[in-house]
């Protein structure tokens, strides 16, 4: 099964049209995976059947679905000025907002093939959070958990995640780690967003919730 968030879904096809014209093409692989999904592939990774690095469950952009996989045969055609067509590959996505999750353009790195869609929910944590803690917040933002989550648990994380969402709207407060603990950090963060003490967590969760679909520009 495909998904993809509807903002990434429509970068996509900007993506594939603007490669296409440049003389490439777009051949995706891999796109949203599940959380049972991710996890199996994490552990054929950690025993060895899988060779290139995957992400532990609950830490990666492709269960928000707002990560891709390419083949990177496809991108042979770029008219390269630089003899590189990974780096024109990369100018091309990076104008659409879609970011390598490596620091250079080397087609023989690991997960070179690899690149995610923050969108507008999300370009302020991939900036200053660690790009775990981004990825998590996405995928509990989406209603998904840790089938391991107690509801109490999953109820704080989802919390967590949608005051990451809103951290644009937070000057001076940290990221949260999204640990379904429901610590100082987290309460001050809460409190500031919404002017509610955590006491009523359904009710503050739902509070958050209609805050981040509002501020969808
Ligand atoms: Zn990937």
């Amino acid at each position: 099964m495909n998904l993809l968030a509807p903002d990434a879904d429509k970068a996509l096809h900007k993506l594939r049209s603007a490669t296409e014209e440049a003389g490439g093409k777009l051949y995706v692989t891999e796109v949203y995976r599940s959380w049972m999904t991710q996890d199996k592939a994490h552990k054929d990774y950690l025993s060895g059947r899988k060779k290139a690095f995957v992400a532990p469950a609950g830490e990666s952009f492709h269960q928000a679905g707002r990560a891709i996989d390419i083949d990177l045969t496809g991108l042979r055609g770029l008219a390269s000025e630089s003899g590189n067509t990974l780096l024109d590959f990369w100018n091309i996505a990076m104008k659409l907002g879609w970011r390598p999750i490596i620091g250079s353009p080397d087609a023989w790195a690991s997960e070179a093939w690899h690149f995610e869609y923050p969108g507008d929910d999300w370009k302020y944590m991939v900036d200053f959070a660690p790009n775990k803690v981004a990825a998590k917040s996405a995928i509990y933002d989406t209603g998904q958990q840790d089938p391991m989550d107690s509801p109490q648990a999953a109820m704080v994380k989802f919390v967590q995640s949608q005051c990451n969402r809103l951290i644009g709207m937070a000057p001076g407060l940290l990221w949260l780690e999204v640990d379904g603990r429901l610590g100082p950090m987290t309460q001050k963060f809460a409190y500031n967003l919404t002017g509610r003490n955590i006491s009523n967590i359904e009710n503050l969760a739902a509070d958050l919730s209609a805050m981040s679909n509002k501020s969808i520009v």
